[in-house]
């Protein structure tokens, strides 16, 4: 005689289960194939009767305690803008010169805080530290100055071209 009490049920489920899960497992997945039919019949029904909550929670997030979470009133690149243009710098650090934002500050910090090219402090009013790097490789370089980097790029970066004009402006 099964128990009519769903709470006694349950414990006396979960008692089996745990006699021996590999059997309880293999009793339900046969309770499920034999009446596959009847439970979509009842998913279903549960899932029209009841469609705004289930959408509900389908939308909510959760986290990973199952506690549904704190749904933020604004966007975090609002609400933290300093981690966040952190973080949007870091993603673009590491995408485009393989290097994360932590390192490209040590990079910047073991340069003495100078640009390599003119040798200018990058807390100077102008100057910019950008991540100079290899076009064709990707491969980071070092941390220039916004104006010696595009430099760079006008002369190709090329060495040859930028020895030529050294002497050309010296001559
Ligand atoms: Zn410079």
């Amino acid at each position: 005689m099964p128990t009519k009490d769903p709470r006694k049920r349950a414990a006396k489920q979960r008692r089996r289960y745990h006699r021996n899960p590999a059997k309880a497992r293999a009793r339900k997945a046969a309770y499920r194939t034999k009446n596959r039919a009847e439970i979509q019949a009842r998913d279903r029904k549960y899932h029209a009767d009841n469609r705004d909550e289930v959408n509900r929670r389908a939308r909510t997030r959760y986290t990973k305690k199952g506690r549904p979470a704190k749904q933020l009133n604004f966007p975090p690149n609002l609400l933290f803008p300093e981690v966040f243009s952190r973080h949007r710098r870091d993603v673009q650090y590491r995408t485009l010169y393989k290097i994360t934002l932590k390192e490209f500050e040590a990079a910047k910090a073991a340069q003495g805080n100078r640009c390599l090219g003119c040798r200018r402090d990058f807390d100077e009013p102008g100057m910019r530290a950008v991540a100079d790097h290899d076009r064709i490789t990707g491969e980071f370089r070092g941390v220039l100055c916004n104006h010696c980097n595009l430099a760079l790029g006008h002369a190709y970066e090329n060495p040859v071209v930028l020895r030529n004009i050294a002497t050309y402006l010296q001559s």
